[in-house]
This record gives C-alpha cells, sequence and structure tokens, in this order.
C-alpha cells in the first residue's frame, strides 16, 4: 500500500473492495493513514484538531455567527437522539416528516425518550410536501418542532427541504434536520434555510471513518435547552458548553476518528468544498444510473427525486435473479452493495458516496453485466408490480 500516492482512489484489486454503501464508506488511503498515532484526550494538539474541525464544519453550514458546532460520541443516531433530547423540551411536541426507516427511527427516538410527537408517514418513498407541513401545524399549535429528513437514505429519495424549511418558518416552529447522509455534498446552511439545529455524521459525505457525529446548532437555542435532557451522556448542551470551556470532549474522544475527519475535511475542502463533492457524487450516480438502465434495470425513482448519494434499483422478475447471488457475484468482482429497503417489492441500492469516480462507476456496472449473466439473467427488467409502484409517485 505503501507506494500508492495519498491521494489516489483506493483499488479493489489490492485486495479492499469498493464500500457501495452509504456509509461506513471508501476512505482514501491518507484518511487511513491518519490514524496511524495516538492522541491524549487533554493535549493542546488534540483540542486544536477538535477547534479545527468545528470551525471547518459550521464554515460548510454557512454559519453566520449564530451556530456552534457540538460533536458527539457514537454513531449518527447516538447525534439524533442527543439533538431530540435536549432541544425538544419536556413538553414539546414534534412533528416527524418520514418517508423510510431514518424518519420512523426519529419518530421511534422520540417514543423512547418520551417526547410527545405525530407522524406525517409518506410510506416508503413518497416525499412529505410543503402544503402537507403547513397543514400540519395550522390543526395543531401545540406542535413546537418539525424533523425533517434531508436525503431519506433508505430509497435515496432527496426530500424537499426548501419547501418544507419555508413551511416551517411560515408557522413559526422550529426545524431540526437530519442531513446525515447529504450534508458536504449538498448545501444544508443554517442561516438560509433557518434551521434551529442540523446533525450528520463523520462517516457519510465528509468521507471519514465511523465514530462520532455533530450537531450544528444556533447558540440561543442550546443554551436555552439547559436541563431538558433525559441523558447523561447525550446531553447536547452539557457537552456543547464543556467543550466551549475546556476545548474538549466531555467523556471519552474518539480521538483516531477525529484525525481521520480532520485530513478527510482536508481532501473535501481541495476538492472544492460541497460545491466539488456534490459534483463528483452527482456524476458518480449519472454512470451509475445510464449503465444499469442500458442493462435493463429501473430505478425506484424518476430522475427528479435522484440523489446524487445513493440510489434504490429494482430487483429483476427473472426468477433466476437471486439478491444473494447477486450480491456475492458482485463482493467477487471488488464491490459491496446493500440490500434495499422497500416494504412492497425486492429491491437493492448502490451507494454513490466515498472514495470513488465514474470510471469506477463504470466498472460497477461491467461488474453487474459479467454477474447477470453468471447468473443466466438475460432480462434486468423488473416486474410489472414494481412499475405499478413507482407510476404512483408520478401520479
Ligand atoms: C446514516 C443515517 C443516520 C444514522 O445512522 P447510524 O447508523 O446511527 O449512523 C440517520 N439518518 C440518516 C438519514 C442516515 O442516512
Amino acid at each position: 500500500m505503501s507506494t500508492v500516492p495519498a491521494s489516489a482512489f483506493p483499488d479493489p484489486e489490492m485486495g479492499e473492495p469498493f464500500l457501495l454503501t452509504p456509509g461506513p464508506l471508501t476512505t482514501a488511503l491518507s484518511v487511513k493513514q491518519a490514524m496511524l498515532r495516538d492522541w491524549g484526550s487533554w493535549d493542546g494538539d488534540f483540542r486544536a484538531m477538535t477547534a479545527d474541525i468545528r470551525g471547518r464544519l459550521l464554515a460548510l453550514a454557512g454559519d453566520d455567527g449564530s451556530y456552534t458546532c457540538v460533536p458527539m460520541q457514537g454513531s449518527g443516531s447516538f447525534a439524533v437522539e442527543a439533538m431530540l433530547g435536549t432541544l425538544v423540551p419536556r413538553d414539546g411536541k414534534v412533528l416527524v416528516l418520514a418517508n423510510g426507516a431514518y424518519g420512523l427511527r426519529a419518530a421511534e427516538t422520540c417514543r423512547t425518550i418520551g417526547r410527545a410527537h405525530v407522524l406525517i408517514d409518506k410510506g416508503d418513498y413518497l416525499p412529505p410536501r410543503g402544503a402537507e407541513v403547513t397543514a400540519a401545524l395550522r390543526a395543531d399549535p401545540a406542535i413546537t418542532h418539525v424533523v425533517a429528513i434531508h436525503c431519506e437514505t433508505s430509497s435515496g429519495i432527496l426530500n424537499p427541504l426548501a419547501e418544507i424549511a419555508e413551511a416551517v418558518r411560515a408557522e413559526g416552529r422550529e426545524l431540526l434536520v437530519d442531513s446525515m447522509s447529504a450534508f458536504g455534498a449538498l448545501p444544508c446552511e443554517g442561516p438560509e434555510l433557518g434551521y434551529t439545529a442540523m446533525v450528520s455524521s463523520a462517516n457519510k459525505c465528509i468521507e471519514g471513518v465511523p465514530g462520532f457525529g455533530f450537531v450544528i446548532v444556533r447558540k440561543e437555542a442550546l443554551a436555552a435547552a439547559k436541563g431538558n435532557c433525559h441523558s447523561l451522556a447525550l446531553d447536547l448542551e452539557a457537552q456543547g458548553r464543556y467543550m466551549e470551556a475546556t476545548g474538549q470532549f466531555r467523556y471519552t474522544p474518539p480521538t483516531h476518528a477525529v484525525a481521520a475527519f480532520q485530513e478527510a475535511l482536508r481532501l473535501h475542502a481541495e476538492e472544492g468544498g460541497i460545491a466539488g463533492r456534490g459534483a463528483r457524487y452527482a456524476a458518480n450516480r449519472d454512470k451509475l444510473v445510464a449503465g444499469m438502465r442500458a442493462l435493463g434495470f429501473e430505478s425506484l425513482l424518476s430522475d427528479r427525486w435522484l440523489s446524487p448519494i445513493i440510489v434504490t434499483f429494482f430487483c429483476p422478475a427473472d426468477p433466476r435473479f437471486a439478491f444473494q447471488a447477486f450480491y456475492d457475484g458482485m463482493k467477487s468482482r471488488g464491490f459491496i452493495i446493500y440490500p434495499g429497503k422497500l416494504t412492497v417489492v425486492e429491491s437493492f441500492r448502490i451507494g454513490c458516496i466515498g472514495r470513488m469516480d465514474a470510471a469506477v462507476m463504470d466498472r460497477v456496472t461491467l461488474a453487474a453485466a459479467e454477474t447477470l449473466a453468471e447468473m443466466g439473467v438475460t432480462n434486468a427488467a423488473p416486474p410489472e408490480a414494481a412499475m405499478a409502484e413507482r407510476a404512483r409517485l408520478a401520479a
């Protein structure tokens, strides 16, 4: 591995498959190398690193001075729970906009931590629209907060966040955004969208390794949330206050993941920030979708709703197709794909994010073609039921 330049894309021929998954994902060699040393959590070097990543994240969120960035140990869901448990007062009420697993998880989090909530559940992939949000907020003045998922990773749909944000703002409620799988590749700026808080994590579009999430939150809202949280370790206000005072995480920090993340942010800036990263992912998606469609596969979503993050494809109707055999064939060719999450028809997902480019995506569709041939599948067209399902979205 040592002869590979730090900026090179990883190569499956060197033994590492590409992770076509929405995080953890394929990272740059230099990101992995950044973890080859140990850091003292109290030491000034590590505190400087923590301050650096917080500042860079605030800049990516378009901070105008009214926001702060609070990292939180754990996977993304820990940060979501910290955000909800801290910012929603115990007598608050949350409107959760769900169209997939992550919206439903936010609702489950509210239920678990004892925050009143109502749900607009659009099913597997239909987008929640601004007008529905307006109607729900007008019908229930007790709702204090709205949770919106930016890219719902379970289908790959890019939800209409600007429209939702406008509806929430017009009704004078607070917006909490889960931009876990979009932040870093798609604009998600606080002052523009007017959100109270936005949550994301290290191992998605910034291309770091798992270990922590972070919340971009209005300073005033965070300060006002003192004492709200149901949890000691997940108290975002306490974490933020301690970090402001000492420059440190309150409890043991994920030191290596933070070091890797700082290098990932450097590569992100070098690539042209959000615009550059988003453009590479969009090119990945375009290559992938065109290549798969040429093989006869159909995407769940029409082009209008496709995100540059992850794409859901229907499994072919051909009885010789089986997901596990397809998965194994793809893996033997260096690509780890992801099962689908639709409840109605069989599907699988292919991620466009991580350290890979359009040339890699060409090899993905080549691998898919070879695997289909190996399985004896001559036509990758989906069943009738899938196309009927898709027609619902257009209606
Ligand atoms: C990845 C993700 C999360 C967090 O999932 P974890 O497995 O806890 O990291 C939350 N919301 C969305 C939209 C995601 O893509």
